[in-house]
């Protein structure tokens, strides 16, 4: 009913993973979808990912999985860490594909029947999850000893997006320690796919890049993609009111002028930062306009100052409108953070609608 919602361009998707998938060929994509795909819509962008050429998805829980099955994909889906061990019988069961890298795990999906294939992951720099080189042997021994079949090795890289030669490290560390052949071997993320060719072997696990989005500015020289997401509301209300007027919370701004301000429905509550308050923008009518304080938990005010604005005019937060565009990006500098973190953090009560699908 509040018109306000988040716009994903399956198009987008399936160009982005096709563009992608050309840049890395003969490598796979598999489309990372974890956290929602994003913050875009898991099984949505699942099934785009695969028209545009995906091979293969992967998520961060057990139940991203589930939710993906549940939808009907069949693909297949890979865990991308080990889950609590007494999750081993719902992997079994909904036919995913565990990440794996302790004996412990190893036993534990042996114990539930587990007859699918596993991925083993090395941990080479990163340091979050994965098995350290000097484990690394004992470890393919003991799931190899508890029947398991290895279909993947993989590691992850830590710094793709802005230290090629710590990457490289990573690259050379994997392989010294991993001197065996399985169908598919993974290292690179989004920058390591699109910066390193040397990374890139049999599949890449590509996430932000599928939603076009860029993890630095270097991956723009070697792939044009188009971002999926739009943050779209509508005038919910109008006032005119005089210079020096200081509305909103804290009231912080004084209006330079007489002014027109707008109200928005959409506020912290949906993911529109109240760090923005400050410097954040809209646009309306093909123009840029600022806040015109802060942003509060469902909705926030806008300095259109002269603009001709009506209740029910389309506002867009992130997105095209006219000549204007504002990023995802745009908000992660204002942020002092990162577009993965800016499309995540669009909240669950921001309808997700589909366009070309
Ligand atoms: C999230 C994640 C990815 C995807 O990274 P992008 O930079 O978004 O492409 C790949 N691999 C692992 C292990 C991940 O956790």
């Amino acid at each position: 009913m509040r018109p306000t919602w988040a716009e994903i361009d399956l198009g987008a998707i399936r160009r982005n993973v096709a563009a992608i998938a050309d840049v890395i060929s003969p490598s796979e994509v598999c489309a990372v979808v974890k956290a929602d795909g994003y913050g875009h819509g898991d099984a949505p962008v699942a099934m785009a990912a695969i028209d545009g050429g995906a091979t293969r998805l992967a998520v961060a829980l057990v139940e991203e999985g589930i939710r993906l099955r549940e939808a009907g994909i069949e693909d297949q889906i890979i865990v991308l860490s080990e889950p609590d061990h007494e999750t081993a019988p719902e992997l079994a069961a909904w036919e995913l594909t565990p990440s794996v890298y302790t004996a412990d795990f190893a036993h534990a999906l042996s114990s539930a029947g587990f007859a699918g294939g596993v991925h083993v992951k090395l941990d080479t720099g990163m340091h979050r999850v994965g098995v350290s080189p000097h484990d690394w042997p004992e470890l393919i021994e003991a799931v190899r000893s508890h029947g398991l079949a290895i279909e993947g090795v993989f590691t992850h890289f830590a710094v793709a997006d802005e230290d090629p030669e710590f990457t490289q490290m990573q690259i050379d560390l994997f392989d010294e320690v991993v001197d065996m052949d399985v169908p598919v071997t993974h290292l690179a993320n989004t920058p390591g796919a699109l910066l390193f060719p040397d990374a890139r072997r049999d599949m890449c696990r590509i996430g932000l890049g599928i939603y076009g989005l860029h993890p630095c500015a270097d991956t723009r020289a070697v792939v044009d993609l188009v971002p999926a997401m739009s943050v779209i509301t509508h005038v919910s209300h109008v006032q005119r009111l005089p210079a020096g007027t200081r509305p909103s919370y804290g009231r912080i701004k004084a209006l330079e002028q007489e002014s027109t301000v707008v109200t928005i429905p959409i506020g912290y509550a949906d993911g529109f930062w109240r760090n923005l308050s400050e410097s954040g923008r809209v646009l309306i009518g093909g123009q840029s306009h600022p806040l015109a304080g802060t942003v509060t938990m469902d909705q926030t005010v806008i300095d259109v100052r002269d603009t001709d604005v009506a209740v029910g005019d389309q506002v867009v937060l992130v997105g095209d409108q006219g000549d204007e565009t504002i990023t995802a990006d745009e908000w992660a500098d204002k942020l002092g953070t990162i577009s993965y973190e800016i499309v995540c953090s669009i909240g669950p009560r921001v309808p997700r609608r589909y366009s070309n699908e």
